[in-house]
């Protein structure tokens, strides 16, 4: 037995499923998960000593390579300061200033300790200041585990949601209305009978989180059009785009001007930190500012905002962003060319260093349903196939991969042979 299948044995004991949070599990492939000892630059190292090419990037954050030297250095020196004071900090003061120069739409910000809590916040925060109590949201997009948004379609377009896992209350579920991505027609029409009594629509600017897919050209406008005409607030999810499409996150990369900005991984330079943030006036509701609640006895910790300084650091530095896109590139054409080569349908999409593969006949997937025609069982081979070739994919067709700059091209093309290799077995 390995050591990573001994642990996961004594974890299943004692921690739900064995891991701390599911897709952790590799449920949907089989198999048992590397237990991960260490990581570096681009490469993990399991308990059983064999190391992996990583495209996960601890979901996001990782996009300067893990342990890379100037973040280690900035959470060591935090450390020997004091791991928490709750009481306000520099750094704090410093991490805001930094986001606000990435995000003009944001002018004042509130660090949170993850994205579950950031998006919940800004449900908050919009419900109150429009003094409207319904949510849309759009089916596969993921905005965390609050009970608001752990909803999925009901019967007929456009109904009332419905919890998606026991426990969150069908009342609450009924507050979130769903709609398809991509979908401007059925927004219209919904918020022509529904508009005024809609505090707020979430969306993630690319959505990352039912496979990687991007949003129609005018999409987003479309949506700022529609939520402007109705007195919605437009909420942009950018846990996952936020600094990684780009140093303005999807905002930037697409010019959408959102009323609130949820953010989380990458400025958390692998700590656990989220924010929201927005308009002056809308943010000076939030206490003690103003009279929404929200709090946090470890928000704005110190370890997590130096870890986050030092990574915002690094992606500032001039040409990071083009060099990124550049190896993104190189990666997912090279693996496109395999899987052509050895005749496997596929369909590759990507924005920057978010890439995503679908198994599937379709030129286009445009939202979940599409995505949900993909042929899962390919995909377990060759998420299987990567694994034992040493390349550590995310372990599910619905997720997106990432690229760090500790991905060179040596790396790159260790990975596209190993891809060719794979592609011929499928
Ligand atoms: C990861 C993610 C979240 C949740 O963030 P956590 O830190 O896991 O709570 C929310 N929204 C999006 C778009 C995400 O990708």
């Amino acid at each position: 037995m390995t050591r990573s299948e001994t642990l996961f044995n004594r974890a299943r004991q004692i921690i739900p499923g064995g891991v701390n949070s599911p897709v952790r599990a590799f449920k949907s492939v089989g198999g048992i998960p590397p237990f991960i000892a260490s990581a570096q630059g681009a490469c993990l190292t399991d308990v059983d000593g064999r190391t992996y090419i990583d495209y996960v990037g601890s979901w996001g954050p990782m996009i300067v390579g893990h342990a890379h030297p100037a973040v280690v250095a900035a959470i060591q020196a935090a450390t020997a300061r004091g791991t928490s004071f709750g009481a306000p900090t520099e750094a704090e003061v410093q991490l805001a200033e930094a986001i606000i120069d990435c995000m003009p739409a944001i002018e004042m910000v509130r660090l949170v300790n993850s994205g579950t809590e950031a998006t919940m916040s800004a449900l908050r925060l919009a419900r109150a200041v429009t003094g409207r109590e319904l949510i849309v949201k759009f089916t596969g997009c993921y905005h965390g585990h609050s009970d608001s948004l752990l909803v999925e379609a009901g019967s007929g377009a456009a109904t009332f949601g419905v919890p998606s896992s026991p426990g969150v209350p069908r009342a609450t579920a009924h507050s979130t209305l769903t709609l398809p991505y991509n979908d401007l027609p059925a927004l219209q029409a919904l918020l022509a009978q529904r508009g005024q009594e809609i505090a707020a629509l979430i969306v993630e600017p690319v959505a990352g989180n039912m496979g990687c897919v991007l949003p129609l050209p005018g999409y987003l406008q479309g949506l700022r059009t529609a939520c402007d005409q109705h007195g919605v607030l437009l909420i942009l999810d950018e846990v996952m785009t936020g600094f990684r499409v780009a140093r303005g996150g999807a905002q930037a990369l697409y010019g959408i001007r959102p009323d609130l900005t949820t953010l989380g991984k990458v400025i958390g330079g692998g700590l656990p930190v989220g924010a929201y943030g927005g308009s002056r006036a809308i943010m000076e509701q939030i206490s003690p500012a103003g009279p929404v609640y929200q709090a946090g006895t470890l928000s704005g910790n110190p370890l997590a905002t130096a870890a986050g300084l030092a990574t915002l650091e690094i992606i500032s530095q001039p040409g990071f962003y083009e060099t990124l896109e550049a190896r993104s590139q190189r990666l997912t054409e090279g693996i496109s060319w395999a899987l052509t080569a050895a005749g496997i349908p596929h369909l590759g999409t990507r924005v920057g260093s978010m890439f995503g593969l679908f198994f599937t006949h379709r030129t286009r997937v445009d939202n979940f349903a599409e995505a949900a025609e993909s042929d899962l069982n390919c995909f377990n081979r060759w998420f299987h196939g990567m694994l034992a070739a040493g390349i550590y994919l995310a372990p599910s067709q619905y997720e997106t991969g990432f690229l760090s700059m500790a991905h060179d091209d040596a790396i790159i093309d260790r990975t596209i042979d190993a891809a060719r290799a794979v592609a011929k077995g499928l």
